[in-house]
């Protein structure tokens, strides 16, 4: 996508209006409260806001314009045996560098990918992580200093009068008009929420970088402390990345903002090596295919995010908080779910022979991955020979699938036997990590 483009985006158009409506109304407003022209002092306050303002502006420019760093498509590590460690991405066509995840609206693996934000219609990754902080920091601080400056000229644009037939003339400096006192709401309203917004988003970023761990980072190790908690895996985990919050910072913000090394080599502690973090996600990965079971749709699902007129206001208050994609199912559809929620379900929707041939053109619009309400599907459960529930990557292949409804076999009235129970057992004391 081109530079230009970016920012033609609900997302940029967005934060830019926001961030010059703030500056202009707080200029504006300010030129009456305490004037520029007519002492030092407000000469430097309007030069301090402007700065911070200009500030704002160039990093969010700066953080669009130079991304987070995308990974060479058909990427591959310089020691050819190194692939072993790592996960290949199929729509890069290449092996995921440490660090770097594909991210589904980029279209592309990125480097030390953080998380995407539609803000700057771009992710926050390796190069743009230091552009992104400044960003959130300078416009607090900028809308800070609007909020002050509005509700002060707010407060005595409404006491003009009382001012004037008291003799306080000096203070019935702000006078409003029906546009102004609009503007200077609305200037207000939007300051203070950005001011609240960012410093929520700001605070995360921060406890990021200082422990060196991305959002999805985050995410990775407390899977693996998890792994180790219930002994599935023995060995002991140690987050290679976390070099101390000094270094951390270091690797973020140094002298001249600029990204350091090259997004794919990074520094680790002792006793770990580059590939440390990808061997554990490897295993997650491989224990994520064990854990998958099949579903079959046997109601339509809308993909809407609160489908309340389809499926009632208890599945909709039930609605997992993140903002994973929602799939829309036809009856029939076979899903492979993988994260299992009391009202809803995460899998990917098994694409139909129809959609693989036609190379595309057929498929269904939508995303094949996401949530999608628990009631609309049931599971098939692959009875072998001996009878055992088995976890399947190839459901329907072989015979007659049961039907699994609210986690009950209910084929032949048989229940799943001891070893479907145990995984069971274990699948809902883990249901929270999943
Ligand atoms: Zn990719
Ligand atoms: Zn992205």
């Amino acid at each position: 996508m081109s530079a230009f483009r970016r920012f033609l985006h609900w997302g940029p158009i967005t934060a830019l209006s926001i961030i010059k409506c703030i500056t202009l109304t707080t200029l504006y407003m300010n030129s009456m409260w305490w004037p520029p022209n007519q002492s030092f002092g407000g000469f430097a306050h309007q030069a301090f806001f402007l700065l911070l303002s200009t500030l704002a502006t160039f990093n969010y420019v700066m953080a669009t314009l130079t991304g987070p760093g995308l990974l060479p498509k058909n990427w591959q590590p310089k020691v050819p045996e190194d692939t072993q460690f790592l996960q290949y991405c199929k729509e890069c066509e290449g092996y995921k560098a440490p660090r770097s995840h594909h991210c589904r609206k980029c279209g592309r693996c990125v480097k030390k990918m953080d998380h995407h934000c539609p803000w700057i219609n771009h992710c926050v990754g390796w190069a743009n992580h230091a552009y992104f902080t400044y960003f959130l920091l300078f416009s607090i601080l900028g809308s800070l200093q609007g909020t002050v400056v509005l509700c002060c000229a707010f407060y005595r644009g409404i006491y003009r009068f009382y001012y004037l037939t008291h003799g306080l003339e000096h203070l019935a400096s702000v006078h409003f008009n029906i546009t102004s006192i609009i503007m200077c709401i609305l200037g207000m309203g939007l300051a203070i929420g950005v001011v609240i917004g960012l410093s929520m988003l700001l605070f995360i970023q921060l406890k990021t970088i200082v422990k060196n761990q991305t959002g999805i980072e985050i995410w990775i190790v407390e899977k693996a402390l998890y792994r180790r908690y219930i002994n599935i895996a023995k060995d002991d985990f140690v987050y290679p990345y976390d070099l101390g919050w000094r270094l951390n910072l270091r690797q973020v913000f140094n002298d001249d903002c600029q990204k350091q090394g090259d997004g794919i080599e990074w520094p680790v502690l002792e006793g770990c090596d580059q590939y440390t973090l990808t061997r554990e996600q490897l295993a997650q990965k491989q224990e994520k295919r064990a854990r998958t079971r099949t579903f079959k749709c046997i109601a339509p699902v809308s993909g809407r995010w609160l489908p309340i007129f389809s499926q009632g206001w208890r599945v909709c208050t039930a609605a997992p908080c993140t903002d994973e994609p929602r799939i829309r199912l036809l009856p029939e559809d076979v899903i492979k779910v993988t994260r299992f929620r009391k009202h809803w379900l995460f899998g990917e929707r098994v694409l139909s022979d129809l959609e693989l041939a036609d190379n595309k053109q057929k498929r269904r619009k939508g995303h094949i991955r996401g949530w999608f309400p628990r009631r609309c599907a049931v599971e098939l459960t692959e009875m072998t020979a001996t009878g055992t529930g088995q976890d399947s990557d190839a459901a329907g292949e072989a015979a007659p699938p049961s039907t699994r409804i609210n986690g009950r076999d209910v084929k032949n009235g048989k229940t799943l036997n001891g070893h479907g129970k145990q995984q069971r057992r274990e699948r809902e004391s883990g249901k929270k990590y999943m």
